[in-house]
């Protein structure tokens, strides 16, 4: 770690007095200093002693257009000195109409209808809330399950919690936990060596398949993260399972919830990942791209069909009776719009194929290392996994915190890099140059060569 100032040794001494930071044991901090940051600028972080760091994360995937974004930033500031807020029953604002109609032209035709909250795990409440109340709306009062991939992450509140299947995240609480089926998906990483992904991806939805057979009466959805599962170790898996699901769902007679909170806003190389199958879900919920990172925002996208289920005079009670106290907030939405004309002005996606094949190549120096047991990207994504042993794959222990090492080997060269456990991504802001991917790619390397080593 860099030498501390007087100031950076303040701070510090500050926060640990009285911050609770997320996802973290705090005892840690004993050891490894917590990094207070003066500003940012695109993928730059600056410390307050003026050390540089890539954000190579996006900061936990939300940032997707820099830090301290001119154009984003000035959306905002004009917002404020016009509406901060106003509550969203009976009242309405110009944002929340404009970015309503921009994402329904964004996403696949069916989804006609916004829902906001101010948070993903909040976005998936919704939709698990509204799939099972459309159906109690429509008599069909025995659905009331969820069906879940193994391995799935869909955020911290309980409900969010229950549909998720990370075990690090979910073990302790599991009293408190809804009851969920949760179901093998087609991990690319389990497939045989050699095998057709085609043959692969129909052998693995067989068991997707027979759940929903066998129980389809009393599911109301499934929920799944479209081709990449973020939390779960950076997972991935083929665009026909998604096709395979949406066919299955159609014909059971169940909800399909897209959850694109991470892969939405062009993360899988499309601008949604449900494109990538030609599928459009009954619900889909986005959030941090939405806003270009800048503030908490989330929608839950459905259809009409969905809609007319709740739309009946107040007396049947049938009206979806949901709220946060900052459901559609203006100033997030002028975030989410300046960051919608961003993607349209620069052609975003298009222009992202450049940087996804940059990264392609550059993750070549991964292949064949004897400590690296899987090589994965799904445009925007990339991850490697660290195992002892590559023609085994057996994991290294967790409690050799590998990842750590490779975290503050990383940071020591300059680059932001938080590892899932032994697994190593990179998942930087669209504005990268390609040298730069380049540059983050070496150190990459060169964690994991630091990360290795046995002490
Ligand atoms: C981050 C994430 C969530 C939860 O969003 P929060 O804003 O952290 O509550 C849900 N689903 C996926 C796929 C995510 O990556």
């Amino acid at each position: 770690m860099f030498e501390h100032s007087p100031l950076a040794e303040e701070l510090i001494k500050r926060d640990l007095a009285h911050v609770w930071h997320p996802c973290t044991q705090m005892k840690d901090h004993q050891q490894i200093p917590i990094i207070p940051i003066a500003k940012g600028e695109g993928i730059w972080l600056q410390d307050v002693d003026g050390n540089k760091y890539i954000d190579a994360i996006s900061s936990w995937w939300v940032n997707i257009f820099g830090h301290a974004n001119k154009t984003i930033s000035a959306a905002i500031k004009k917002q404020a000195d016009t509406l901060e807020h106003v509550l969203l029953a009976g009242f309405s604002h110009q944002p929340v109409i404009d970015l309503s109609e921009q994402l329904v032209e964004l996403t696949p035709d069916p989804l006609q209808r916004c829902f906001y909250a101010d948070n993903g795990s909040s976005a998936i409440e919704v939709a698990l809330k509204m799939s099972f109340h459309y159906w109690k709306n429509i008599g069909k009062e025995n659905k009331q399950k969820f069906v879940t991939l193994k391995n799935s992450y869909h955020g911290e509140t309980i409900g969010a919690l229950s549909v998720g299947d990370v075990e690090l995240y979910k073990d302790t609480y599991q009293p408190l936990l809804m009851d969920v089926l949760a179901v093998p998906g087609a991990d690319s990483f389990n497939m045989e060596e050699g095998e057709d992904t085609e043959e692969y991806v129909t052998r693995m939805f067989a068991p997707m398949e027979e759940v929903l057979q066998q129980q389809h009466d009393t599911i109301c959805a499934v929920v799944v993260e479209p081709l990449v599962q973020c939390a779960g170790y950076m997972r991935m898996y083929d665009a026909r399972y998604l096709s395979l699901l949406r066919q299955a769902c159609d014909r059971y007679n169940v909800h399909l919830i897209a959850d694109e909170i991470a892969v939405g806003f062009g993360r899988s190389g499309t601008m949604f990942a449900c494109e990538q199958a030609n599928i459009s879900p009954d619900f889909m919920c986005l959030s941090k791209g939405l806003t270009g990172g800048y503030l908490p925002l989330s929608v839950v996208l459905t259809t009409n069909q969905v809609y007319d289920a709740f739309y009946d005079d107040y007396t049947t009670l049938k009206a979806f009776l949901h709220s946060h106290s900052y459901t559609g907030n203006p100033l997030a939405c002028a975030a989410a719009l300046a960051t919608l004309g961003i993607f349209h002005r620069e052609d975003t996606i298009n222009r992202n194929q450049n940087l996804i094949n940059k990264i392609k190549a550059e993750s070549e120096r991964f292949e064949g290392h004897p400590n690296i047991g899987h090589i994965r990207q799904t445009g925007m994504i990339f991850a490697i996994e660290m195992v002892k042993d590559r023609r085994t794959r057996e994991p290294y222990p967790w409690q050799e915190r590998r990842g750590l090492k490779a975290y503050q080997h990383a940071l020591n060269n300059h680059v932001l890099l938080r590892p899932l456990g032994n697994v190593l991504y990179f998942m930087p802001p669209y504005v990268i140059e390609p040298d730069q991917i380049e540059l983050v790619l070496e150190v990459m390397e060169e964690a994991v060569q630091a990360a290795i080593i046995d002490d």
